[in-house]
Order: C-alpha cells, then structure tokens, then sequence
C-alpha cells in the first residue's frame, strides 16, 4: 500500500484547487469510521450506526482538512502570515499549519470563551494569540477588515479552500462505506462544514453514483440562528466550538440541508453532555460540540420524526474530548484521595462494588 501523505495528496483530483499550491500538511485526515452497534441499540436500534471520528486529526479537529488547503494555497502564493477569528480549533489549527510552512499566523479569539486545550494548542505552536473583549462574530469582522487592508492572508471559513479540504471528509466516508449513508448529523456552528459535506458527497455522486445523505445539522438552543431564522446578538452554549450568531455559511447551510431532504435542528446544553457522557462510556471521549449531532439524532429518535429502519446513520464527532478538559473537572467531583494501603484501597474499591 502506498504511503498516506495527507488529505491534498489523497484527493488532488477532486479538489478545486490552484496550481500555486504548495502542499503544507500534518497528514491530516484518513480519521477512524467507528462502528458503533451498542450505541445503536441504544438509541432505538434497526440502523446501523458509524462515528467519523475528526478528534483524531493532528490538532484534534476536523479544521486541520481544510488548513492544510488554505495554508497550502497561501504559502504558494508568497503570503508570509496568515491571520483568522476562532473559538478555538481554527486558531490551533491555523497555528500549527502556518508553522508547519514557516509562516507567522495570528489568531483572534472571544476573551474568556475558549476552551483550555485550544488555547494551549495555539500557544504551543507559536501564534500570536489576541483576545478581544467581544464574540466570535466581532473578531470574525475584524479579521476580515485586516486581511483586505493589509498583505495576511484569510484563513477563516470564508476562504474558498477551507471548504475544499473539508470536503474530503464526505469522500473518505464514502470510501469506507462504498457508498454515502442514509443520514449524516453534525454540529453546525459557522456551517462552514456542513457545507463542504455537501459540496463533497455530490461531487462523489455525480462521478460515481454513490449516493446522498440526508443531513441532519445539529445547532445549539443558545446559539440557533439556523433554527430560530435570525441572528442570535449574545449565543450562549457549553458547546464553545459553536457558539456563533451570524453563521458566514448559513445560507449555504440552510440550502444544503434541505436539498439533502434533511433538517437543521437544535438542542440544549443538557442533551449535548448527556451525549457526551455517554459517548465516553463507549470509549469515544469527544468535545461537548462534537457531541451534538449525535444528541440531535437522539432527539429525533425520541420524537418519531426519523424512519431509521435498515439505514446506515454516520454521526461527525469534530473534535476531541481533550480540547476541554475543564467540562468534565466542573461536572464530576475529583477522585477519592486514600492511604498508600491495601486496606484503605479495599474498603472502597469492594465498598464501591458492593453498592451496585
Ligand atoms: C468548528 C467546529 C464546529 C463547527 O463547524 P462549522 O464549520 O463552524 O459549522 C463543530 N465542532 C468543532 C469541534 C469545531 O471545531
């Protein structure tokens, strides 16, 4: 088998992309597709049910498809730093990429409303990390003004490529399946992704007849603007990674969603860590965003809006559990402390046992 060499190499063809292009990657990309029959019977059975698991990329979030694309279209073109708003991810995608290639890039950030493991991840790869005492949406103005006054190039969502490097995630999944799935659902926040899977899963099947999905985008009750058909002045969710009032891709999203015959939905904070709890409890420890397209589908279930039986359902889990450890310290009291003794560490290990 020939070596994997990143998301650009694996799918040039496919990719609208120029000729400047100078292949910046981290070998993004190729994530798990993970059968998840448990979980299934779970929320009802008669589907069979598949995690695309994007926490596995090498910033922990599907953002590295489409920063290696972005990056790559910017260094060829001679740009010498890049510049984006995030609530998180973007910005420790954008970071590592841009040093990947040498480049300065410089991340604008809500103050206060990202979550450790981002920060950090920024950090450590060297951007110039600013926070700005406003939202999301406020930087996302910001930034946009900068890189049209000044020589940085843009590599938030709005930049063309994101999309095309996003979109290989659709032809991966219909790779492994032979064959796009019933129902996608995601989390949707500047919907940016759920765009490039579209894009992706109708390019596949024009070429190849492999089908489309119906998709199911999943928004948070605090940050719907998708849902509510209006902007939202203040979002508010646990899920920071799509806490956005003024999605840059709504309409495409909107549009996108309902070509597909599926829906764009919302649900609470509440149902997105349930989710994620009980995720973990099948080994996949993901970020409260990640965890809301398969909270969505949970509440479709519940509510007989969905006709599951015999379908095929893959649920996009974005990002990993450990960009936001502080979620899981706040809800659970921390371990036990115990003597280093034999005695001490029975007591409440068969304690414990004998409680259940
Ligand atoms: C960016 C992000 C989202 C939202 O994706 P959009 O393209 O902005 O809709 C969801 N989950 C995670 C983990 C993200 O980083």
């Amino acid at each position: 088998m020939e070596t994997y060499r990143g998301v650009i190499e694996r799918y040039r063809e496919w990719l609208d992309v120029p000729d400047h292009l100078q292949v910046i990657s981290l070998l993004e990309g190729n994530t798990p597709l993970i059968p998840m029959p448990r979980l299934a019977e779970e929320l009802g059975g008669g589907f069979d049910l598949w995690v695309k698991f994007e926490g596995m990329n090498p910033t922990g979030s599907f953002k590295d498809r489409g920063m290696t694309v972005a990056i790559s279209e910017a260094v060829g073109r001679g740009v010498k730093a890049v510049i984006c708003a995030s609530t998180g991810n973007t910005a420790a995608s954008a970071a590592a990429y841009a040093s990947r290639a040498g480049r300065r890039a410089i991340v604008i950030i809500p103050q206060g409303k990202v979550a450790a493991g981002k920060l950090a991840g920024a950090i450590a790869y060297g951007a110039d990390v600013i926070q700005i005492d406003g939202s999301f949406d406020d930087a996302l103005n910001l930034v946009v003004e900068i890189s049209q006054k000044h020589p940085i190039g843009l590599v938030n969502s709005l930049n063309p490529y994101r999309l095309e490097g996003q979109k290989t995630a659709a032809f991966e999944i219909c790779d492994v399946l032979q064959g796009a799935p019933d129902w996608l659902c995601l989390p949707v926040g500047n919907a940016g992704n759920i765009t490039s899977y579209w894009m992706g899963f109708r390019q596949y099947h024009q070429a190849r007849q492999s089908g489309l999905p119906k998709l199911l985008g999943v928004q948070a009750e605090g940050a719907a603007p998708l849902v509510l058909g209006h902007a939202v002045e203040h979002p508010e969710t646990v899920a920071t990674a799509i806490r956005i009032g003024r999605p840059a891709r709504g309409e495409q999203a909107l549009q996108a969603a309902e070509e597909s015959g599926g829906k764009i939905i919302a649900v609470s904070d509440d149902q997105i860590l349930q989710m994620q709890r009980r995720l973990a409890l099948h080994g996949l420890w993901v970020e409260p965003a990640s965890a809301a397209g398969l909270a969505g589908l949970a509440q479709e279930i519940r509510q007989q809006r969905l006709n599951l039986k015999g379908k095929r359902v893959v649920a996009v889990c974005t990002g990993h559990g450990l960009k936001d450890p502080d979620i899981i310290v706040r809800q659970f009291s921390s371990p036990k402390i115990v003597k280093p003794e034999l005695r001490s560490l029975e007591e409440i290990i068969l304690g414990e046992v004998s409680h259940e």
